[in-house]
C-alpha cells in the first residue's frame, strides 16, 4: 500500500485507549480534556477486524500506544490476538513503564517483541513535575523487568522540554555507557491545547547533542538507514546508542510511512495535521469487509505531506494522549 506521494505504508500505530495513569505536561492539558465515553472506543473485535484489513493491505509492523496502552482492559489477550493476525511480523509497544513490572512477562508470553519506554529524567522530583505526579522508580523497575523477560532491544524515549529537563539529557545519555540501550531524544511538538510547553523555545536536537558532547565527549555517527526517523550516534566505548528525533527542526515527512489508528476508530493521516478518516461509524453501520477495506485504503492514499509548525499552525483537534505517539 502506498500513499499519493509514493510512500510505502507498512507501519501501523494503534492507540488502545485515550486514558493514562500519568498526565505529562506536553501530552495533555491540566484540565478540560474530552475523554471519549467507553462506547465510542473501538472494542477488541472491531480493532482486530481493522488490523486484519491493514495487514491485508500490506501493514507488517504494529506498535501499540495510547494514552497508556497497559491500562486497556485485558491488554495481554489483545496483544496475543493482534500478534496472531496473519501478516503481522513485528508487534511492539510504547509505554510509560509504570505497569511493566507486573505485565512485562505476560506481554512477552503473549507475543509482544519489544517496548519503547518513555523516561524524560532520572530525577524523582523533576519526573513528578513533568508527569504531574508520577514516580520514576516504578518506571525503572518496569524497565528492569522488561529486560529480564527479553523485551529487547530496550529503547528509552525522552521528550526534551525547556524549563523541565533540558539538562537531564546528560544523565540519560550516560546510561548508554554501561547499558546496551538506545536512548532517544525527541523534540517537543506543540499541539494546540499544550502549545505553551513550546513557548519557552524548542530544544532542538542540535542543542541536545551539543550539551551531551560538552559533558560526555564526541558523538560518533552510526549509519542505520531504514524507516526509523532517529539519527543514531554512539559515545566513545559505549554499550548502547543515542538517537535524535527532530520532527520540528528537521522534519522526516519524505520517509514517513506511518499510519495511526486512534482509540475512537479514526485513521489519523499525519501526526501533526488534523486530517482523519472515520472508520468507526461505517464499521458500526454495518459496512461490509470490502467496503471498510476500500475506505481504509482510500484514506491512507490521501495522506498529506509536511506539517506547518514553522507557521505556528498547530494541530488543534487532539493532543498526543488522544492520538497515540
Ligand atoms: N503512554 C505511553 C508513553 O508515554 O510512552 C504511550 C503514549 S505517548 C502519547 C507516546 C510518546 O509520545 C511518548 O514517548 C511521549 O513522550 C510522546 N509525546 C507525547 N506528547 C508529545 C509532544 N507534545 N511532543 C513530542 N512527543 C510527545
Ligand atoms: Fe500518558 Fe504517555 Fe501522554 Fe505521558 S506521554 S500523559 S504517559 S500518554
Amino acid at each position: 500500500m502506498r500513499d499519493q506521494y509514493g510512500r510505502e505504508l507498512n507501519d501501523l500505530r494503534i492507540s488502545l485507549t485515550d486514558r493514562c495513569n500519568l498526565r505529562c505536561v506536553y501530552c495533555m492539558p491540566e484540565e478540560g480534556i474530552d475523554f471519549r465515553p467507553p462506547e465510542e472506543l473501538l472494542r477488541d473485535g472491531e480493532l482486530l477486524l481493522l488490523v486484519r484489513i491493514a495487514a491485508e493491505l500490506g501493514v507488517m509492523r504494529v506498535r501499540l500506544t495510547g494514552g497508556e496502552p497497559t491500562v486497556r482492559p485485558a491488554v495481554v489477550d489483545l496483544v496475543g490476538a493482534i500478534g496472531a493476525v496473519p501478516g503481522i511480523r513485528d508487534l511492539s509497544m510504547t509505554t510509560n513503564g509504570i505497569l511493566l513490572e507486573y505485565l512485562a512477562a505476560d506481554l512477552a508470553r503473549a507475543g509482544l517483541r519489544r517496548v519503547n519506554v518513555s523516561l524524560d529524567t532520572l530525577d524523582p522530583q523533576k519526573f513528578g513535575r513533568i508527569t504531574r505526579g508520577g514516580r520514576v522508580e516504578r518506571v525503572l523497575a518496569g524497565i528492569a523487568r522488561a529486560e529480564a523477560v527479553g523485551l529487547l532491544p530496550m529503547k528509552i524515549n525522552a521528550v526534551v522540554v525547556r524549563g523541565f529537563n533540558e539538562e537531564d539529557v546528560v544523565s540519560l545519555a550516560r546510561l548508554t555507557l554501561e547499558r546496551p540501550w538506545e536512548v532517544r531524544f525527541i523534540e517537543v511538538m506543540p499541539f494546540g491545547a499544550v502549545a505553551d510547553v513550546a513557548d519557552a523555545g524548542i530544544v532542538t536536537s542540535e542543542e541536545t547533542m551539543a550539551r551531551i558532547e560538552a559533558a560526555l565527549g564526541p558523538l560518533e555517527a552510526i549509519d542505520l538507514s531504514g524507516g526509523d526517523p532517529a539519527r543514531t550516534y554512539r559515545l566513545r566505548a559505549a554499550a548502547g546508542t543515542l538517537g535524535f528525533i527532530s520532527p520540528v527542526s528537521q522534519p522526516f515527512c519524505s520517509k514517513c510511512g506511518r499510519l495511526r489508528l486512534t482509540a475512537d476508530g479514526r485513521l489519523r493521516l499525519c501526526l501533526l495535521r488534523d486530517d482523519e478518516v472515520d472508520l468507526l461509524t461505517p464499521l458500526r453501520r454495518g459496512a461490509s469487509y470490502d467496503e471498510l477495506k476500500e475506505i481504509f485504503a482510500a484514506g491512507a492514499y490521501r495522506r498529506p505531506f509536511g506539517h506547518a509548525l514553522a507557521e505556528r499552525l498547530f494541530p488543534e483537534k487532539r493532543v498526543m494522549i488522544q492520538i497515540g505517539g
